[in-house]
């Protein structure tokens, strides 16, 4: 006997987390927590390390926080966790009866991180695939995150089995793949986009992160590493959501922690689209 819909329920199982019993029996998706009211949820993801993924969830997340909505971060990226520096967040995770608090920064952008757990932020992480994947299950189910419009989450790079276990236990409605202009890197993000397509993940489109330089004083841009990005965009038929420069002062800021306070509307594209899930 099958259960009765629930009010709202669109039939899609991928994009929900209710636990009815009608779901699809091979679905490993997991819910979140009895306290959470998560809205839309959005995975950053790359197909390698050291594109700018993490700087991208960050100016993602402060950009929908400045446009009024209720924003958080899951930081999935375990064994390089950088989330918490990027905001200056240096206290440890604390924990109530109902689960655990996420850390809050300075404008109000919740977060969680592996980082925010350890006895001291140097510490490695030498734990196996299924241990990091069952760390970033709990992040989604054991943190109290409240009402959020949008919970952002970091994703391990690559598309080793802690991607897949992100992308099979979390409702994700969309991912947004981050790239830097090589040849070599667009080849890896086909990987990306393709996992993505196999866990029938939407992709909202591409981000080209150190795109360009900008010269201090004639003021012209460089494409120091090509621009891939437009020709793999229009393979892939997916949207350039916008170009993010190689830019010093980005640097710093992750660096000092004050990343709230960054200029500059490299990525109101990729805002305005998802902000489109609200409507
Ligand atoms: P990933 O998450 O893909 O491993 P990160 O976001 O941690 O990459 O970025 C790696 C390093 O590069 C960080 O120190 C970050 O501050 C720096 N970085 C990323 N994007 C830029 C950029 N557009 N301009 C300057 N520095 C950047």
């Amino acid at each position: 006997m099958t259960e009765e819909k629930k009010q709202g329920c669109s039939g899609n199982c991928a994009s929900c987390s209710e636990n009815c019993s009608s779901r699809d029996p091979k679905s490993l998706i997991e819910p979140t927590g009895e306290y959470n009211n998560i809205k839309h949820v959005i995975g950053v993801v790359s197909g390698k390390g050291g594109v700018g993924k993490s700087m991208v969830t960050s100016m993602l997340a402060v950009a929908m926080q400045r446009k009024g909505y209720k924003v958080g971060i899951l930081d999935a990226d375990i064994t390089g966790p950088s989330i918490p520096k990027t905001f200056g967040i240096n206290s440890r995770a604390m924990q109530n009866e109902i689960g655990i608090l996420p850390a809050v920064t300075k404008t109000g952008i919740k977060l969680m991180s592996v980082n925010l757990l350890l006895p001291d932020k140097e510490s490695p992480v030498l734990w196996r695939g299924p241990v990091i994947a069952g760390a970033v299950k709990q992040f989604w189910h054991d943190v109290v995150w409240g009402d959020l419009d949008y919970l952002f989450i970091d994703c391990p790079p690559g598309t080793g089995d802690v991607p897949l276990t992100v992308f099979q236990s979390i409702p994700l409605d969309c991912a947004v793949i981050v790239t830097s202009p090589q040849d070599l890197v667009s080849m890896i993000v086909k990987k990306a986009y393709n996992m993505a397509n196999m866990m029938d993940i939407k992709v909202l489109g591409i981000v080209e992160n150190m795109s360009y330089v900008v010269c201090p004083d004639c003021k012209k841009q460089f494409n120091i590493f090509g621009s891939g990005s437009e020709t793999i965009a229009q393979e892939l038929n997916l949207d350039l959501l916008g170009k993010v420069p190689i830019d010093v002062s980005l640097a710093q800021m992750v660096d000092n922690g004050e990343f709230e306070r960054f200029e500059g509307d490299y990525l109101e594209k990729a805002a305005e689209k998802i902000a489109e899930l609200s409507k």
